[in-house]
């Protein structure tokens, strides 16, 4: 309220003595122009409020027509959010507090306002409800927030929080007052070194950011975004921190599906020919590595696969591409990387293999596959695949170059007739290769 504004003043006092005293004092005061409108009654309260505004009501509690205590709630009906300041008779401090707790501003003593007295206590009640109406707002903004906050002391004691945390958590703003986020929410999926390195960072009152998995309180886990900000008193002391979350899972999910879309071939679900490649590459450099390794890779072409298709259909041709990488899936121990290079083209990563662990696993898988039956209504389904193999080493440049030496395999299992696994040499002349069949 600016200096030149009067504070205009409903006075309902019944003693006409008291009201005068009352003008009188407010119209002595420096620095501040009051306007007084007095009334004697509750019920004259009304017809004032419909003649005009008025900033405070000065209220004395014993009128003819309300006595007490009483007096302060009736007349808070009438005038809603404008503070009361209770003049009283009595100097006794319990009187007064019940006064407060009824909801008045502020009381004063009649005949002893003191200097500046009734001003000050006018003053105050309008400077408070000023700050309530503005503490109101900022509560209705974090309320309507669609992020959940929360707010702790220094200890990480939950002193506040809106109600988008009770939908992101399950846990009403009571559940959680008084305790520590820990407590609730805590998966136990992060280590300590996660706590260590947020704590060191906010106790230096700096803010900390980053994602953690956190427990609802039905015992799902759910991926939040944290953000934690001190809050720091004027000495700069630190005395509250305020937590805003958000609920990401829907956009880890996302996440996690672009990243399998990505990586894998949607049609069989194994990785496709850029992670394979990848993986290769990192043998590579394994081997490069521990020079006592060894790896080797499996390049499988279905045997006249296009026949399938005219055959059966292009349907059931994806069928048995299905078909097949469960077979390869199954067949593959949990280091080998079975993938989708492309068409009716697989292959599979073997980290350790030798040449004859390669193609006793080559051999197996041919002999697995010439015997499965695919059911279909034109009569069983079978194929052969052809398999060529080579090993992974450190000379190798890249992924690429170890499968075109199992592509060259491959293709002398399929020029010698298909149905057939051959070992890549590097020396066609000392070639005498495996052959499993
Ligand atoms: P080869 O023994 O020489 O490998 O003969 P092939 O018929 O298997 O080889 P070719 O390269 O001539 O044909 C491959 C066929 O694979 C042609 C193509 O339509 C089919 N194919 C590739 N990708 C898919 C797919 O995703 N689904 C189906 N159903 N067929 C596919
Ligand atoms: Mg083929
Ligand atoms: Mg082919």
């Amino acid at each position: 309220m600016s200096a030149n504004t009067p504070i205009r003043v409903l006075l309902v006092e019944d003693e006409a003595g008291d009201a005068q005293l009352v003008k009188i004092d407010l119209r002595q005061t420096r620095g501040e122009h009051f306007t007084v409108t007095w009334v004697e009654s509750l019920g004259e309260i009304q017809p004032c409020l419909q003649a005009s505004d008025f900033d405070v009501l000065l209220l004395d509690l014993s009128l003819p027509d309300s006595e007490g205590l009483a007096t302060i709630c009736k007349a808070r009906l009438l005038v809603g959010e404008t503070p009361i300041v209770v003049l009283t008779g009595r100097g006794d401090t319990d009187f007064s507090l019940k006064a407060l707790e009824a909801g008045a501003a502020d009381y004063v003593v009649k005949g002893n306002f003191g200097y500046d007295g009734l001003a000050r206590a006018i003053r105050y009640a309008l400077f408070r409800a000023e700050m309530e109406a503005r503490n109101n707002l900022l509560v209705a903004a974090l309320e309507a927030a669609a992020n959940a906050i929360v707010i702790t002391d220094k200890s990480a004691i939950i002193k506040w929080a809106n109600s988008a945390f009770t939908r992101l958590t399950g846990y009403s703003s009571e559940e959680a007052i008084g305790h520590n986020p820990k407590s609730l929410i805590n998966s136990e999926l992060q280590d300590k070194s996660f706590y260590r390195d947020l704590w060191t960072t906010i106790l230096q009152g700096k803010n900390w950011r980053g994602e953690l998995i956190n427990k609802r309180k039905n015992g799902n886990l759910y991926y939040e975004e944290l953000s934690i900000a001190p809050v720091k008193d004027k000495t700069g002391e630190i005395t509250h921190f305020v937590g805003i979350k958000e609920d990401i899972s829907e956009r880890k999910r996302l996440e996690e599906q672009l990243q399998k879309l990505a990586n894998t071939d949607p049609l069989t679900e194994l990785y496709n020919r850029r992670v394979f490649l990848e993986c290769v590459a990192q043998e590579i450099a394994r081997l490069a590595r521990f020079e006592s390794l060894s790896a080797a890779l499996l390049m499988i072409d279905l045997d006249y696969f296009k026949r399938v298709n005219d055959t059966y259909g292009h349907s059931t041709g994806d069928k048995v591409l299905q078909q097949f990488a469960q077979i390869i899936r199954q067949a593959s121990r949990t280091i080998d990387l079975p993938a989708r290079l492309g068409g009716e083209e697989f292959a599979i990563l073997l980290p350790g293999a030798t040449q004859i662990d390669a193609m006793a696993m080559a051999e197996r898988l041919r002999q697995q596959v010439a015997e499965t039956f695919i059911p279909h209504e034109k009569g069983a389904v079978r194929i052969t695949i052809s398999i060529g193999a080579a090993a992974l080493s450190a000379d190798d440049r890249d992924g690429d170059a170890v499968l075109s030496h199992a592509d060259t395999a491959l293709y002398e299992a399929k020029d010698a007739g298909r149905n057939l696994c051959r070992w890549f040499n590097a020396n066609p002349h000392k070639n005498q290769s495996i052959t499993n069949k």
